[in-house]
């Protein structure tokens, strides 16, 4: 009896890797479903508890351990839609990082669904501008103000970006491109990632650095990881 409590009780001690795309690799439906990372030390270990796609779950619990290791940063995969850049949800997680653990760096590694290989990976950091902003707009009493502060901001990204992807869709219609035109999609997709990436960059003041994998180059122009052939 005492023994079956003790061992429903031991720790789930994770498994650790010596890189990046060893951890990613190792954990099944990697082009499918997103896989949230930590790198504590020089080690990876995989922190996710729920995954689907387009989505990944972690608890705040896990990161109040990994978070006051030095030199600890998050990474996360994204395997479908706008690969290249963060999504609200990030941003907003990121805020949420620099006020409760002080970090200000995290990582997102883009998967390539053809070859199921990493192709790119990009570096995201909250300037010196950001985090001036997040000082002076996210003054909370309890946990529960700052969620709630967490929540409207989240909010007022989606509405741009809302805003972005109508505004696309008018201007590619304004040039007389039909959508069920082949090349709509595609021309979509590369102009809301520019006005999204220069969003981030000009009003949320995040400096994006975007690394191509080995075999891989970025495009600026496609906003995109391309396979060199
Ligand atoms: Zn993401």
């Amino acid at each position: 009896m005492f023994k079956r409590i003790i061992s429903a009780f031991r720790k789930i001690v994770p498994k650790k890797y010596k890189t990046l795309n060893q951890a990613i690799m190792d954990t099944p439906e990697n082009t499918k479903k997103e896989i949230k990372i930590a790198k504590v030390g020089r080690k990876y270990q995989v922190i996710n508890d729920n995954r689907q796609e387009g989505a990944v779950w972690y608890s705040e619990e896990t990161l109040r351990k990994v978070f006051p290791k030095k030199r600890s940063k998050l990474i996360h995969t994204h395997t479908n839609g706008i690969k290249e850049l963060p999504s609200a949800n990030d941003i907003t997680n990121m805020i949420s990082h620099y006020i409760r653990y002080n970090k200000d760096f995290e990582a997102i590694s883009v998967m390539d669904a053809v070859n199921g290989k990493e192709s790119g990976r990009i570096g995201i950091m909250l300037t010196k501008e950001a985090k001036e902003y997040v000082k002076k707009n996210f003054d909370y009493d309890t946990l529960d103000d700052l969620d709630e502060l967490l929540d409207s901001f989240r909010y007022h990204i989606e509405q741009r970006l809302d805003r972005i992807f109508f505004e696309t869709n008018k201007i590619l219609s304004a040039k007389g491109l039909s959508d069920s035109s082949p090349e709509y999609k595609k021309i979509r997709h590369n102009t809301i990632k520019k006005i999204m990436y220069k969003y981030y960059k000009d009003s949320l003041k995040l400096k994006l650095k975007f690394v191509p994998q080995p075999g891989y180059k970025f495009n600026k122009e496609t906003m995109a990881f391309e396979k060199i052939k």
